[in-house]
């Protein structure tokens, strides 16, 4: 079935541009991300980290493993996954929850699904033997999925799980790592992957009071069923009768928990700083004839699919196989450039091309809620005024109607730039107290702010003491984003000088195959360490600058937020960390390059063992 580009409306290009400048100024804050409060002891009630389910208490480990892989996400998972493939037997991944599932072991909320199509997010589906039952897969079952991964990989037996990682330290005259924990391990390894995730430790408004509280509060990455009713699996949030609620954020967590709030609660108050994109849902159980079709390495194809439509723009010949909101703009390019019989186009054209589509649909978008919402005034106030991308699009069938109802207020609070105040009854926004029972946190993650917060572990310590967050204070220096001079043996997953894909888990997998072919030849060679020289790392930082694949005005000219740096400078950081120029698989063919090579380039072994026999691939 071929998939249709959308209609969209005509545009006024100039007077929106001038609509989204004031807009993005309106909420920009001078002091970026320090805005936000991090959860640290003091605000215990939404730390939570204690397992869901309790484990049984053990005593301190002092033991020594080959690898620890920090993290039991997806991220670690694979990285994991792909170490023992190469042979690697003894792996320990250490996690703070009690399972394998990193975000999706914890955030349990209402509603809890992935925004993006699961035959290309969920990994490894092909090996895995697994096909999701639905298009867009819930939370419980990209959970037990990754369960599934665990068992496949045979990573429960060594897993530490219930278990906060404190410091890290090199150990020299042991050539190891050395891990503390809040279990008072001391594990001993020679090599480490950091797999921690962009969505680990939960964020909250930086504004006074949020103590003085007297209701009832959490942060919606530790659901409290108790308070609400209900399960995870089973969202009848029946205790909530009589309550009135707040909710602050309106990202994609909220808009997908909304819904269920305002179904039962006496009172909903929504405080809203930017809207997000809202388009319809379109989930269906996933077709068996469909399933049945696909053809070994289907999976890694729509993977490619998934980050051409995103990330570049669709060829004359490329079919848009995920057809859905995130496709919808790469596919509207394609079809003007056919109706226009496919002229030549510098990139200069092709960006002024893509700026009009772009508009374009974002006006479909908020035409979209005037059709769903009754109240113009709150539909004016739902509608998105800046790129797509620029937040993460959101699709849920429920959000926008959820408005409709006498139960729900909207409370804008972009003039102040966000609430303003928490008090004992309740939360201040635009100069008055709303009193609520319990107020909801949907305030997001650490996802871009700085490192030892996003990491939540204070010491990370490679030779000579050499602090990491120094290391990188001015900017990541890495090599390949994988590897850093100084902390031999440390591997690094996640957004840093690499290739950025589309999907998150193909850049996990990407990564985790690298490390563990790097990790397993020095176990070949019986080498102690294994790190880049200075010289390397140098000639890679310079690499990564030299085609920094950012495209500066159209993160300026975005509505701040995580992804940007809050608005505020973006030439070296936004979410992608510093992504490597010509784009995810040009890096992938580099990486096999580099790996073919069979010399490894740029690595120091020490001692330097015999080279393996089938070095390269
Ligand atoms: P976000 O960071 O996206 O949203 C946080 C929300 O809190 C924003 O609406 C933000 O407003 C608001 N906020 C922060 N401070 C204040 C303040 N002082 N006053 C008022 N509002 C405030 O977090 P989410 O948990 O929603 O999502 C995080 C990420 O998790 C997503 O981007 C996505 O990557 C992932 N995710 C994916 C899902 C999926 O696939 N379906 C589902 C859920 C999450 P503002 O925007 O103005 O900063």
């Amino acid at each position: 079935m071929t998939c249709e580009p959308t209609s969209t409306p005509d545009i006024d290009l100039p007077r929106l541009r001038e609509k989204y400048r004031q807009q993005a100024d309106k909420r920009r804050r001078p002091e970026g991300f320090a805005q936000y409060r991090e959860v640290t002891e003091d605000l215990e009630e939404f730390l939570e980290f204690e397992p869901y389910e309790p484990l049984p208490a053990r005593a301190p480990l002092a033991d020594e493993t080959d690898v620890v892989v920090l993290g039991g996400g997806f991220a670690g998972l694979i990285a994991a996954g792909r170490l023992k493939a190469a042979g690697v037997g003894s792996i320990r991944i250490i996690d703070r929850s009690g399972d394998f599932g990193g975000v999706w072991y914890w955030n349990r909320y209402p509603g809890v699904q992935c925004d993006v199509e699961s035959y290309t997010y969920l990994p490894l589906l092909e090996e895995l033997g697994y096909m999701p039952k639905d298009r867009y897969s819930y939370g419980s079952e990209i959970f037990a999925y990754c369960q599934q991964m665990g068992r496949h990989f045979d990573l429960y037996k060594h897993a530490l799980f219930g278990t906060i990682v404190k410091s890290i330290r090199w150990d020299e005259s042991l050539q190891r790592w050395r891990i503390g924990t809040n279990q008072g391990d001391d594990v001993r390894a020679r090599y480490i992957v950091m797999a921690p995730g962009p969505l680990n430790r939960p964020k909250l408004p930086g504004v006074p009071g949020i103590e003085r509280f007297k209701g009832h509060s959490f942060h919606t990455t530790r659901w409290d069923y108790d308070y609400t009713g209900g399960a995870w699996t089973s969202p009848e949030l029946t205790k909530l009768a009589g309550k009135k609620l707040a909710i602050i954020g309106t990202g994609a967590t909220a808009v997908q928990c909304v819904p269920h709030l305002a179904k039962y609660a006496e009172h909903l108050t929504v405080f809203q700083r930017t809207p997000s994109y809202i388009d319809d849902r379109g989930n269906r159980p996933t077709d068996a004839a469909w399933a049945e079709r696909q053809k070994p390495g289907w999976q890694a194809a729509r993977m490619r699919n998934f980050h051409i439509a995103i990330n570049e723009v669709f060829d004359k010949n490329d079919t848009d196989l995920i057809c859905d909101g995130w496709s919808e703009l790469n596919r509207n390019i394609q079809a003007a450039r056919k109706a226009a019989g496919w002229p030549e186009l510098t990139f200069e054209q092709l960006m002024a091309l893509r700026e009009v589509e772009d508009y374009r649909a974002m006006e479909r978008i908020r035409q979209r809620v005037d059709t769903i919402v009754q109240d113009p005034a709150t539909a004016e106030i739902l509608k998105p005024w800046y790129r797509f991308l620029c937040k993460r699009p959101c699709f849920n069938d429920d959000y926008l109607p959820t408005f409709n109802r006498p139960n729900v207020t909207l409370v804008d609070v972009a003039d102040e730039k966000g609430i303003t105040g928490i008090t004992e009854g309740g939360i201040i926004a635009n100069g008055r107290e709303y009193e609520v029972d319990c107020i909801i946190y949907a305030s997001g993650f650490e996802t871009t702010t700085d490192l030892r917060r996003r990491y939540g572990i204070d010491i990370v310590e490679g030779r000579n003491g050499l602090s990491l967050y120094d290391h990188w204070s001015d900017g990541f220096r890495t090599l390949h984003g994988m590897a850093v001079h100084n902390f031999p043996g440390m591997f690094f997953t996640g957004y840093l000088q690499g290739g950025v894909s589309g999907s998150i888990t193909q850049m996990y997998d990407q990564q985790g195959s690298h490390i563990a072919h790097i990790v397993a030849a020095a176990i070949a060679r019986n080498a102690a360490t294994v790190e880049p020289s200075h010289e390397a790392e140098a000639a890679w930082v310079d690499t990564i600058r030299a085609n920094l694949m950012y495209d500066t005005s159209f993160w300026e000219g975005c509505t701040p937020g995580y992804n940007n740096n809050e608005g505020l400078e973006t030439k070296r950081y936004t979410i992608f960390g510093e992504p490597y120029g010509p784009g995810f698989h040009a890096f992938d063919d580099l990486l096999r390059q580099w790996r073919a090579a069979g010399d490894f380039a740029g690595l120091v072994f020490t001692p330097p063992g015999p080279a393996p026999t089938n070095s390269g691939e």
